[in-house]
């Protein structure tokens, strides 16, 4: 008898899943499928990831959750072109369903594992899951993407009706009589087998943040200092853990703030698949050729957190000991690296990368390019923040600073790398002279 493989990515929920829900409601009995995509896994800086141990620890509990429901999910560890293949000959397979996603590799996987599948016979089908509007859903006037954050919010807003956030009823639908049960499934692989160590970092648990902390969000967020001080659910959103619509439906209820930090979200997912380039490429072309300087020790100085700035430091010791820092000293270390020490922008954003637990292309590119002030959507270039205001500002007490710097106070803390006068006029020298040279 056929089956519907339904292939789980950045939704590792069987609950409020659109195409899990799709798929469920085909008649075919559904056998969900996790592929450990080793072109991913290959390019890891290290075998001790701990966004690797999570994913895997999530796969494990919906595999035992499936069982206990009386089907089988199927782990493999491998190319999905060539899962594929071996799959849609192994089983007898109606249709492919997953949920849309939007990153540049992404949908070159797709389209070819979509090309396997009706050489198979099979058809391919994918929902839009991860955001509220995707695509070409909300364009400007002009057809196109709007540029200005604010026009964009607006008609997302205005587009907006209860049924978006509506849950879908995969988890009632996810029952024995609409799953396979397969005899012989092949083994799930082990991290060990797949050659990373189990290393686990906190991660909040996969439900809503509580109701005082979401009312108080506006004027906790951009205190570093404070514990809880946003809702910390990036984690959940990025591998799906936790459905957005979830978060968007009390966010709306209960603190617009936290809405519209949603919507950028939408925003940053949207403009990606648009414009693909900008993974690694300035998407301003007056701005492709800024002379950085790249200094190396510079950069590394910046990696450890011995700027000699408290919340750059700060916030640079959180990341590399937990995978997470707050988005306020996200904004203050992305600044300065650009600005302050005129290193492109696309050095940090690797850093990010590789160390962030909620790390998403889309959101990490899109943040970095409107920080540099090279994006769709940007702060002027002549932007440059100072340290010492934004100090001020967002950790006047240096409570945050106290908590990851532990030789902050002491002859040990470096002094500043940099003169913050000097590099604002540096930075708006070399990226005026760039303008000019590309007119
Ligand atoms: C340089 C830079 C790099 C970033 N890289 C990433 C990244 O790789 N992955 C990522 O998820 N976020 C990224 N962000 C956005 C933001 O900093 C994080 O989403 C946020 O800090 C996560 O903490 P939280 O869940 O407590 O956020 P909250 O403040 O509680 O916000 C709730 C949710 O809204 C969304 N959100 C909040 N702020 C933003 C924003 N500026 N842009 C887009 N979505 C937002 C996130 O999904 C977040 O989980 C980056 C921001 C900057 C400035």
């Amino acid at each position: 008898m056929k089956i519907v493989l339904f292939w789980h990515r950045r939704d590792l929920r069987q609950h409020d899943n659109a195409g899990l829900t799709a798929a469920l409601q085909t008649g075919y009995p559904v056998v969900p499928l996790f592929i450990y995509d080793q072109e991913i896994l290959d390019q890891l800086p290290s075998r001790r990831d701990a966004r690797v141990t999570f994913i895997y620890n999530e796969v494990e509990r919906l595999a035992r959750q499936t069982e206990q429901a009386g089907g089988t999910l199927l782990a493999v560890y491998g190319r999905p072109v060539e899962v594929f293949e071996q799959l849609l000959q192994a089983y007898d397979v109606a249709a492919v369903y997953t949920n849309e996603d939007y990153e540049p590799y992404a949908t070159g996987r797709d389209a070819a594992v979509a090309a396997v599948a009706r050489a198979h016979g099979a058809t391919f089908r994918s929902y839009k899951d991860q955001v509220i509007f995707a695509k070409d859903e909300l364009l400007g006037k002009s057809g196109k993407p709007a540029k200005v954050f604010g026009a964009y919010s607006k008609a997302w807003l205005a587009a907006l009706h209860d049924e978006h956030l509506l849950p879908y009823p995969s988890r009632d639908l996810f029952r024995a009589e609409n799953l396979r049960q397969l005899a012989e499934a092949p083994a799930r692989p082990t991290l060990e087998q797949m050659g990373f160590e189990r290393y686990e970092q906190y991660v909040p648990a996969a439900e809503l943040p509580a109701e005082e902390l979401v009312l108080n969000y506006h004027n906790t967020r951009d205190k570093p200092g404070l514990a809880n001080s946003s809702t910390r659910r990036s984690v959940q959103l990025r591998f799906g853990t936790l459905s957005v619509r979830e978060l968007m439906r009390q966010a709306r209820a209960l603190n617009p703030k936290l809405l519209n930090e949603l919507i950028w979200r939408d925003y940053f997912m949207m403009l990606l698949w648009h414009f693909p380039f900008t993974a690694t490429q300035s998407y301003d072309p007056r701005l492709r050729q800024v002379p950085y300087r790249n200094n190396e020790a510079e950069f590394r100085a910046w990696c450890e957190g011995r700027t000699g700035y408290p919340l750059v430091d700060a916030g640079m010791r959180e990341l590399n000991q937990t995978g997470y820092l707050p988005n306020r000293v996200r904004i203050a270390a992305a600044g300065f690296l650009v600005k302050h020490l005129l290193i492109d922008w696309r050095w940090g954003e690797q850093y990010f990368a590789d160390k962030l637990l909620d790390y998403d292309l889309a959101q990490n590119v899109g943040n970095w390019q409107w920080m540099a002030g090279t994006g769709v959507v940007a702060a002027p270039w002549f932007r440059v923040y100072s340290p010492q205001s934004q100090q001020e500002r967002y950790d006047a007490d240096f409570s945050y600073a106290w908590q990851w710097l532990p030789e902050f106070g002491t002859c040990e803390y470096p002094k500043p790398i940099v003169d913050h006068k000097f590099a604002r006029e540096r930075a708006i020298t070399t990226f005026r002279a760039a303008y000019r040279a590309s007119e």
